[in-house]
């Protein structure tokens, strides 16, 4: 038996804040409430104590996009190393793109994902299936095959599902078997060999820019194709303005449709961009207009899920020319304080900012997530106030491509619980401040 005690319980699916204790039994959460007659003494000898006191217990947080890297890229990442890295971000489960070398297109790649999640994972792993074989936009992947075997998303993520021929056999499909499409939204045309968004900056840098339009064009198409076919669709880290109005306006009209918006996106712009590679990712950092609208849409809940899109690439690859450099940028460890950091600065209601990590992304994936009794006992343990920096070369993940070394934050995750399991907790921080936690009594 584990109890987490006198934690600010902050639970949006049931609209929660109080604070209170949590049992866990096992895997599940036993029970919620105030502590019994008996008080704070252990219920049995078994029972060990978190302090939660003055901390905030939510339901475990859920990445709906990130790459893992394994099979194929271990020198960049691991499932071990990137969801060690994600239960130190406060992250519990976290979806893993299908580009992986070989690409998840069949049940063999799935099952071995799963298998070696099970084995060396600190979170749980959701693998996303790809949409086309090798993502190569030509025949369907083994879409059927892949969701028996545990996918929960098709995508051709890395690239966009080619055409929008592909993109409606995908969606009917996926439709049929009650799978979300995901699609990483870019009109290849317009895209051309960019590498930064197109203004004033990559004129003054002399890099090659694409238009907001590269995106927005693909939203578009996209949003009528689930129109059409009535499939669930989600619009991978969107980054522009026109993307989102289109959004919101498409679920204005009923269209199933949902998105979610990455922390470099909605805490930098283009102004921040450097001759440095780790201020290179896809979609690339936008403009401070197209920004200002992410925050509107984050706070009115026109976005749905606040995800990392952690891309971890080896410095061997990143520590080039930003023109033959990849995109992408790691993301797990510094989700949270970037997204406290609009709370702190009252953009963000803290029930907002942690619905956009928890039941958000957890309704995108037609699941629930929710402090209740019965429920998995997957808790993230945070900070509002604890001060912290963040350095990349103490990352738990094999990667360093962050534009935010040497950050400082103001609150973070202190402790993931995955199965009633504590897969991380920040111990030597909580000892300063003066705190006990995880004792057995
Ligand atoms: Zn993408
Ligand atoms: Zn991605």
């Amino acid at each position: 038996m584990l109890r987490i005690r006198r934690g600010r319980v902050i639970d949006p699916a049931t609209g929660t804040d109080a604070e209170m204790d949590v049992w866990i039994d096992g895997d599940r959460i036993a029970r919620v409430g105030r502590p019994g007659p008996s008080g704070d003494a252990p219920k049995s000898p078994s029972e060990e104590i978190v302090d939660a006191a003055g901390l905030i217990v939510a339901p475990g947080f859920i990445d709906l996009h990130a790459h893992l890297r394994e099979p194929g890229g271990e020198s960049s990442e691991t499932i071990e190393s990137g969801t060690r890295a994600a239960a130190r971000g406060g992250f519990t489960a976290v979806c893993a793109m299908p580009n992986t070398r070989p690409v998840n297109d069949n049940a063999s790649v799935t099952r071995s994902i799963l298998e070696r999640a099970a084995a060396a994972g600190s979170t749980r792993v959701w693998p996303i299936g790809a949409a086309s074989l090798g993502s190569r936009g030509e025949g369907l992947a083994e879409i059927g095959a892949m969701q028996k075997a545990g996918i929960v998303a098709v995508s051709d993520d890395g690239r966009p599902i080619a055409t929008a021929k592909l993109l409606r056999q995908v969606m009917d499909y996926c439709r049929a078997l009650g799978l979300m499409v995901i699609d990483h939204c870019e009109d290849p045309s317009l895209f051309g060999g960019a590498v930064m968004r197109e203004g004033r900056r990559s004129v003054r840098l002399g890099l090659s820019g694409m238009p907001a339009a590269t995106e927005s064009i693909a939203v578009a198409r996209d949003l009528q194709i689930s129109e059409l076919t009535g499939c669930r669709f989600h619009v991978a880290h969107l980054s522009a303005r026109a993307s989102l109005e289109l959004v919101r306006a498409a679920k204005q009209r009923g269209i199933p449709a949902s998105c979610e918006v990455t922390p470099h996106h909605f805490t930098l712009s283009d102004e921040d961009v450097v001759y440095d590679a780790r201020f290179k990712m896809n979609p690339p950092l936008a403009s401070r207009e197209d920004r200002a609208a992410l925050l509107e849409g984050l706070a009115d809940g026109t976005v749905d899920a606040i995800a990392t899109d952690h891309a971890p690439h080896e410095a061997a690859m990143k520590e080039v020319e930003f023109d033959r450099a990849p995109f992408g940028v790691t993301g797990f460890e510094t989700a949270l304080g970037l997204a406290l950091e609009l709370v702190h600065a009252g953009r963000l209601s803290l029930m907002r900012m942690i619905e956009l990590f928890t039941s958000g992304p957890a309704r995108v994936l037609g699941k629930t997530r929710s402090i209740a009794a019965g429920e998995p006992a997957d808790l993230t343990l945070l900070s509002t106030d604890h001060a912290w920096t963040f350095l990349a070369n103490e990352s738990a993940s094999k990667s360093r491509n962050t534009p935010f070394d040497g950050r400082q934050f103001r609150g973070g995750p202190m402790v993931t619980i995955v199965g009633g399991r504590i897969v991380y907790r920040r111990d030597a921080e909580m000892t300063r401040a003066g705190k006990q936690i995880a004792r057995t009594t």
